[in-house]
């Protein structure tokens, strides 16, 4: 079992929503909140864990530098935090989506990674995954989620669950959505019709 705080989702992303349209980058965040679970992509740090202004940004995968028409696009937008995307900068890293999988992150119990594929190897590499800073943060969340799950079920509780604040994205009016369906999927959409599991995992 890898460590409760850092499973990396157990398939590729699927992406569920489709909006399209917006001029600017922000009016995708609450779309890119809910296709993300609410956590950064890359280190897997959620809202949940204290979210302040600037926690997260809206990272362009490919970056505008070198596909400035892809900018706009929201399959080239991940949620990433701040510092994810700081390390990133312009540098190509393979897709997180298809390649931080459950199955290609192997989370030690000292706080590393290992890749088990090139294409997540690559990714810890290039973002500085296993740098000393980064080990002891994994290592400190996965003591306090440990802590927390056997001693202060309460405070587990919210730290692995969905934000209060979710987004209601059948309030939003993109130009154009191509996955329509998928807002009836959404966390909220689900949480309304009380079929949200409590905690999540992936
Ligand atoms: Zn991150």
């Amino acid at each position: 079992m890898p460590p409760l705080a850092f499973t990396y989702p157990g398939g590729p992303l699927v992406r569920r929503h489709g909006p399209s349209g917006y001029s600017d980058v922000q009016s995708f965040r609450a779309w890119l909140r809910d296709e993300f679970s609410f956590r950064c992509v890359y280190c897997l740090v959620r809202e949940q864990w204290g979210k302040r202004l600037g926690e997260f940004d809206l990272d362009h995968f490919e970056p505008v530098a070198s596909s400035p028409e892809a900018s706009l696009e929201y399959d080239n937008l991940v949620y990433s935090c701040h510092a994810c995307n700081l390390r990133k900068g312009k540098r190509q890293v393979p897709d997180p989506t298809q390649a931080l999988l459950e199955s290609a992150v192997r989370v030690h119990l000292d706080g590393r990674l290992s890749g088990l594929t090139d294409d997540a190897r690559r990714t810890i590499a290039v973002m500085g995954f296993n740098s000393a800073n980064l080990v002891r943060w994994r290592l400190t969340w996965m003591r306090i989620i440990d802590i927390c799950q056997k001693n202060d079920p309460e405070l587990f509780a919210s730290l692995m669950s969905y934000p209060d604040d979710m987004p209601d994205l059948s309030t939003l009016t993109p130009p154009s959505n191509a996955r329509p369906d998928g807002i009836g999927r959404s966390c909220y959409a689900q949480r309304e019709r009380g079929n949200l599991s409590e905690g999540f995992i992936a």
